[in-house]
């Protein structure tokens, strides 16, 4: 099937805007990106009347297993497997319609995500496309040990735990080098897996081809991480001078997940288990601050939400966008970091993220301008398109 959109504003995804232009579509690649109107148009054609038409957004850190609810620790301890596995396939489905057409999970219990790549890749459930890392790899009680984290002590367990996630069709491999705000008694800046033993998780990890994302908050577990070799950072709460110098050195990305502050502070008082509140008002100021820390010394910085924590709900997912924009990057280079700047991340940037002949057909129209105004993708009824490899998704485009 050809399609033709036409009569849009192009967000091409490494920044760059074209107005007005046009994107032909054949199946489910892109084959051509233009100023102006296509010349002969060959079969379906849309006309965007203005929308802003971007590449597929990108998220770099949910958890399609849980809820995003006030408590989504007790909500998911209180369900059930195949409970737990249709819930992660409605959040799935809200992903997509909000225009996120991938993600990258983070972890949850057993192979639950696997389940739901495969339900979509099969075309049982809709869903973003997705890149599953199975279950976190925490020491004994570390960050995550009751939300399905696998426990891993020594550097040969590690191993051996990584070797299980690789087994159980995992493309990336979360581990735990701190403590975090959502485990009870677990402190946002302590060191947890030690340096040996996430380089043992890395080494095997990128023996089969895969790469390594590390949840590090504190300071010491942060430059483990860097010198054990992992690809990204999630949430780098406490980064330094050090530790950003060598990101930006190695290669090794960034993802903030400021939503998931976001949205416990903004909730503080709707249930949400009070000692993640406090834990959290604890670290704002400092997280936000190694943010501007990171993007000073020019680290790739991904879009990621944490979707599945408190009151971060699936399908509100571009809110991410809206407050790396408020927190220094502007409108264009937050849409970038969700775009193109992700794709980089997730070692995709040759097949999504950018509006450009090859590239997965992966599309998304937007009302209100976001290119000036951010904040309008915050409101409901932004979203107006969304097509995945070629698909029609969602057309609302009268509104
Ligand atoms: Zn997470």
């Amino acid at each position: 099937m050809s399609l033709s959109l036409i009569n849009a504003t192009l967000f091409i995804g490494d920044g760059r805007v074209l107005e007005p232009g046009y994107v032909e579509v054949d199946q489910d690649r892109i084959v051509k990106v233009g100023r102006g109107s296509p010349g002969k148009k060959k079969g379906e054609v849309m006309d965007l009347g203005g929308l802003v038409l971007c590449p597929g957004f990108i998220d770099c850190h949910v958890h399609l297993c849980f809820d995003g609810g006030p408590d989504p620790e007790r909500a998911a301890l209180g369900k059930s497997l195949p409970a737990l596995t249709l819930a992660a396939a409605a959040h799935a489905g809200q992903t997509l319609l909000a225009g996120v057409t991938t993600v990258r999970d983070m972890g949850g219990p057993e192979g639950i995500v696997q389940g739901i790549r495969e339900a979509v890749a099969l075309g049982i459930v809709q869903g973003p496309r997705i890149l599953a890392s199975g279950r976190m790899i925490c020491m004994t009680g570390g960050h995550g040990w009751h939300l399905g984290g696998l426990e891993a002590d020594g550097p040969d367990s590690v191993r051996k735990a990584v070797r299980e996630q690789l087994k159980a069709g995992a493309d990336w491999i979360k581990l735990m080098a701190t403590g975090g705000v959502m485990t009870p008694r677990s402190q946002p800046g302590a060191t947890q897996l030690t340096e040996e033993e996430l380089r043992a998780g890395v080494e095997e990890a990128r023996k089969a081809g895969r790469r390594t994302a590390v949840h590090a908050q504190g300071e010491t577990g942060t430059l483990n991480s860097l010198r054990a070799g992992v690809d990204t950072i999630e949430h780098g709460v406490f980064l330094t001078q050090e530790a950003v110098e060598m990101m930006k050195a190695r290669g090794r990305a960034l993802v903030p997940t400021l939503s998931a502050p976001h949205n416990i502070l903004g909730h503080a008082d709707q249930g949400v288990p009070r000692e993640a509140v406090e834990k959290t008002r604890r670290v704002v100021k400092i997280h936000l601050a190694s943010l501007e820390l990171a993007r000073e010394a020019g680290v790739l910085i991904g879009a990621g939400t944490d979707a599945g924590t408190p009151f971060n709900r699936h399908g509100r997912n571009l809110a991410e966008i809206v407050r790396l924009a408020e927190n220094g990057f502007g409108a264009l280079e937050a849409l970038k970091s969700a775009t193109h700047d992700a794709a980089r991340v997730l070692g995709l940037e040759d097949r999504i993220g950018l509006l450009a002949p090859g590239y997965e057909a992966d599309l998304v129209a937007l009302a209100g301008d976001p290119l000036s105004r951010i904040g309008t993708l915050e409101e409901a009824g932004a979203v107006r398109l969304v097509i995945r490899s070629g698909k029609v998704i969602r057309d609302r485009r009268a509104g």
